[in-house]
């Protein structure tokens, strides 16, 4: 469904995004993937290839201008173009309000929302040369429901449907499409890292009675990043089974 692309996907080491970058490659995109360090970048590269998977990894601190602007350029060099951006890197929190510092709420909304603006800014270039590409981001579905504690993490994830709507409609003159996918409750390290009491009561509140997998999710970024959504944008997709109460 890939073919000929060459895709990004940010937070690519772990959980969701590594699993999107495993079955965008399976499509037979150009996957390069982007971590926060060396050693994780380096041990995600080294399981994919024994998957028989080849990847290329960078680590550019996704809130410096100048560095993602020197690493999208030497990518663009490697390959001639960038044609899809999977803006997946994100930070959660459970913290209650009177538990959550300034500096906790700043850096939530620094990886949820401010990166997204950098590193999608950094690509926009080389895809409006081309007159095509596609931007998606990971949003959540406590951005529709909001959720009972972590107060900078539901807000990071309207902002990210914020952005999303509000690009889209700036880049579809460029035929540059821009969606989001709001997961439910996905079983990663970000959930396991949640108590029982927390997530067994939610998961009774789920009509298709059982938390999501990666592959759930990754599915939906395949079909938005493929020519087959080549008349969707500006869409939040969520993908939850209806936990959305
Ligand atoms: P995860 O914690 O397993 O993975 C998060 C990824 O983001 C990791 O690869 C990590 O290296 C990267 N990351 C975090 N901070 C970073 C930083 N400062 N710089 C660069 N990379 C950074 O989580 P996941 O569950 O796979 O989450 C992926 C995305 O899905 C996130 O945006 C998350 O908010 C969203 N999401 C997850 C769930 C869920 O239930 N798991 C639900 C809704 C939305």
């Amino acid at each position: 469904m890939l073919e000929d692309k060459v895709a990004i996907i940010t937070g690519g080491t772990r959980g969701i995004g590594l699993e999107i970058v495993r079955l965008f490659k399976k499509n037979k995109a150009e996957v390069v993937l982007f971590g926060s360090k060396k050693e994780t970048v380096d041990n995600a590269i080294d399981a994919l290839k024994k998957e028989g998977l080849i990847v290329r990894g960078y680590y550019p601190n996704l809130n410096n201008p100048n560095e993602v602007e020197q690493v999208m350029k030497e990518i663009n060099d490697k390959y001639g173009h960038i044609d899809i951006l999977v803006n997946n890197a994100g930070v959660s929190s459970h913290k209650k309000i009177e538990d959550t510092t300034y500096e906790d709420f700043t850096n939530i909304i620094n990886i949820n929302v401010n990166a997204i603006f950098n590193v999608s800014k950094s690509v926009i270039p080389y895809m409006k040369k081309r007159n095509s590409g596609v931007i998606l981001n990971t949003s959540s579905m406590v951005s529709i429901t909001g959720q009972p504690s972590g107060i900078g993490y539901p807000t990071s994830k309207t902002a990210v449907n914020g952005f999303t709507l509000s690009l889209a409609r700036e880049l579809a003159p460029f035929n540059i499409r821009v969606n989001a996918v709001a997961p439910g409750i996905i079983d990663t390290d970000m959930v396991s890292n949640l108590s029982k009491e927390m997530i067994e009561p939610l998961i009774k509140t789920i009509p298709l009675g059982r938390i999501g997998k990666t592959l759930d999710i990754a599915n939906a970024f395949l079909f938005l990043a493929s020519d087959m959504a080549s008349y969707i944008t500006g869409v939040i997709l969520s993908v939850d089974g209806l936990a959305r109460n």
